[in-house]
């Protein structure tokens, strides 16, 4: 289990990303059990939470009440979010498909929405695969040199290319309004980490879940 730094300093939140193995531990069944979960379709829709613990069709949730949110991810992003000024919490799945449709923007807008700067936001980006592991195809990197100008997205070695999905997220954030200094990403590459789940890796059904709860 690793935590981020910039969340562990307030008091009002909890926060824990999990390995595969962790995952799955009765240690963490009772506060699973009762998170609340998105559907996860890689799109780009956030939702406020209400009184259900499901949420179809999105990739994200956002929530002011005391309740713990839940991502799961094998290779993609989960990324957490913390308003200290509102005690609001976001947590975030991002894969490419969910990046190339702007879902670091759209959470932040959901944010601006409730009269919440971007400025004052904390933003976490947890366990994911890196560019060290995450090679993909020329078109891909061609499609994301539009959406973004910027040239350290990928790397290319001999003829191969791979992506920067953390790189991509923290330039989106960037651009709507987070600053540098409040985004910390915990720079754990599931795929090379065997104790992570990493679909690239085994092609497997196992999941690393990341939890967030507002105290
Ligand atoms: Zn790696």
């Amino acid at each position: 289990m690793i935590q981020a730094k910039s969340l562990l300093k307030f008091r009002g939140i909890k926060h824990f990303f999990l390995n595969s193995e962790e995952s799955v531990s009765e240690e963490f069944d009772e506060v699973i059990n009762s998170a609340f979960i998105s559907e996860q379709v890689h799109g780009s829709r956030i939702q406020k939470t209400d009184s259900r613990t499901f949420y179809k069709d999105c990739d994200g949730l956002l929530c002011e009440n005391k309740s713990t949110l839940l991502v799961k991810t094998a290779d993609c992003l989960p990324v957490f979010f913390y308003s200290a000024h509102k005690k609001t919490v976001a947590a975030v799945h991002a894969g490419w498909r969910g990046l190339s449709k702007g879902i670091m923007t759209e959470t932040i807008e959901i944010f601006r929405q409730m009269g919440i700067e971007a400025a004052s936001l904390i933003a976490v980006i947890g366990p994911h695969i890196g560019s060290c592991c995450y090679q993909v195809s020329a078109d891909l990197v061609n499609k994301f040199g539009k959406i973004i100008a910027d040239t350290d997205f990928y790397q290319k070695k001999d003829s191969d290319y791979y992506l920067d999905l953390s790189a991509i997220a923290r330039y989106q954030l960037q651009m709507a309004g987070v600053k540098a200094a409040n985004i910390e990403d915990m720079q754990v590459c599931t795929c090379h980490n065997l104790e992570y789940a990493s679909y690239r890796r085994t092609n497997s059904r196992e999941r690393n879940i990341s939890l967030i709860s507002l105290l």
